[in-house]
């Protein structure tokens, strides 16, 4: 077994602040003879639709895991935004609204750290009120790395939070500490996943970055440890998002692999994608017959580095400051908060998200495999903690 930890291999590229300055709004948007309406329907050049939203509602973490804030570059003097530069829950609300008239099915509140954001059940709250065209509630759901959930589980789901998605990178109490890399012990993160399932934030997931040389030999002991609890858990390939965490290709492990070394214990079928859009593939253990056996559950594998899935990717993101990103990977957002905060009307910022997606073309992950992995992205791509996962 390879035994060298995170810190052995670690590399930093250091770069300061990689914050950019935002896009601005197709000038299209505000022609009185090229104006949009939101009518559900909106494609991007490539025919993918707007169904899924990621909002991130703080650019800070009390974690320091060094494959997205590594401790070197986001340290004590890190220039985090400022209170003030962070969009209000007001005005998170006002453009979830614009883009559910646009399609949005799903909310995905991250971070950085979301539950380090004050309040954040007020924003839970507002969301939850929202309706899609057709009059049904949005699927809102949150990622977290699970150090603050045994404390706000019933809050959250209270406040109408459905479901969670928790960050757990191994059940080694040292490989934890040392990947968290502020020394949080796993036996915390584990007792928030049980209170989130006891108040019923489910089906809960549970995603694994696998780092090649630092916890592939903690894969087996999570698949046990997941199978039959009714949780996902979802292995995820290291990607080479932000420019801070000295991403190499031989520190991932293919999905390929993590599927087999499974195999090789806990039989498993492959299912069938339950919905478009789906980043995982879907993995089933299987009983004695070969079949899917649904009361020990499934696995996902999230293959963003050697099987690219821009083809049917309807994500947006929006970022702690309000720029709106139409890929993990993309260098520039499109400033929504200069709208906001000027005199655009619903209407307008209708207009303005219609002719952003309109005119998007992004598909990194499609074009890195095309290129060769280790090509790498433009080194000023935007940081994970600031666009969230
Ligand atoms: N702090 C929260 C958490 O860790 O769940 C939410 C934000 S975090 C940026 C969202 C997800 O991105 C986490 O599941 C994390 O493991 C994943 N992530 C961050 N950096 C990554 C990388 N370089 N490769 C793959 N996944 C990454
Ligand atoms: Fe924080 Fe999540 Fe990034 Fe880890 S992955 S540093 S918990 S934002
Ligand atoms: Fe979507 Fe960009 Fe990821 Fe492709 S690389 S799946 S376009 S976020």
């Amino acid at each position: 077994m390879n035994t060298m930890t995170d810190r052995d291999t670690h590399r930093v590229i250091p770069l300061m602040d990689q914050r950019p300055s935002g896009l601005t709004v197709p000038a299209a948007a505000f022609d009185p003879g090229t104006r949009l309406t939101a009518n559900g329907l909106l494609s991007d050049t490539r025919s993918r639709a707007l169904r899924d939203l990621r909002i991130s509602v703080t650019d800070r973490c009390n974690f320091r895991c060094n494959y997205c804030m590594p401790k070197e570059i986001f340290g004590t003097d890190y220039p985090y935004l400022k209170h003030a530069d962070l969009l209000t829950f007001e005005e998170i609300t006002r453009l979830a609204r614009v883009f559910v008239a646009h399609g949005v099915q799903k909310i995905r509140l991250t971070g950085g750290e979301p539950l380090l954001r004050k309040n954040l059940e007020q924003l839970i709250e507002q969301l939850s009120a929202l309706r899609t065209p057709e009059g049904k509630a949005l699927d809102i759901t949150l990622t977290t790395n699970g150090s603050l959930l045994a404390r706000k589980a019933q809050s959250l789901k209270d406040a109408g939070l459905q479901r969670v998605t928790v960050s757990l990178d191994g059940l080694d109490d040292d490989v934890f500490r040392s990947m968290n890399d502020v020394d949080f012990p796993v036996a915390d993160v584990l007792e928030g996943i049980e209170a989130a399932h006891a108040v019923g934030l489910g089906p809960i997931k549970i995603n694994m970055v696998v780092k090649r040389g630092t916890n592939e030999q903690e894969i087996l002991p999570m698949a046990r440890r997941f199978k039959g609890s009714a949780m996902v858990l979802r292995f995820i390939e290291y990607m080479d998002v932000g420019a801070t965490n000295g991403w190499r290709m031989n520190e991932v492990m293919p999905s390929s692999e993590v599927v087999k070394l499974i195999q090789s214990e806990l039989p498993l079928v492959q299912l069938e994608p339950s919905n478009l859009g789906e980043t995982a593939q879907r993995w089933g253990y299987a009983d004695a017959l070969g079949q899917h056996d649904t009361a020990a559950g499934e696995i996902g594998v999230i293959s963003s580095v050697t099987q690219a899935f821009c083809g049917d990717c309807n994500r947006a993101r929006l970022s702690t400051e309000g720029q709106l990103y139409l890929c993990l990977f993309a260098v520039q957002g499109y400033d929504l908060r200069s709208l906001i905060r000027g005199n655009a009307t619903d209407a307008d910022l209708q207009s303005a998200i219609g002719h952003i997606w309109q005119g998007r073309d992004d598909r990194y992950s499609e074009l890195r495999s095309a290129l060769g992995p280790d090509t790498g992205a433009p080194v000023k791509r935007v940081e994970m903690s600031y666009i969230g996962g």
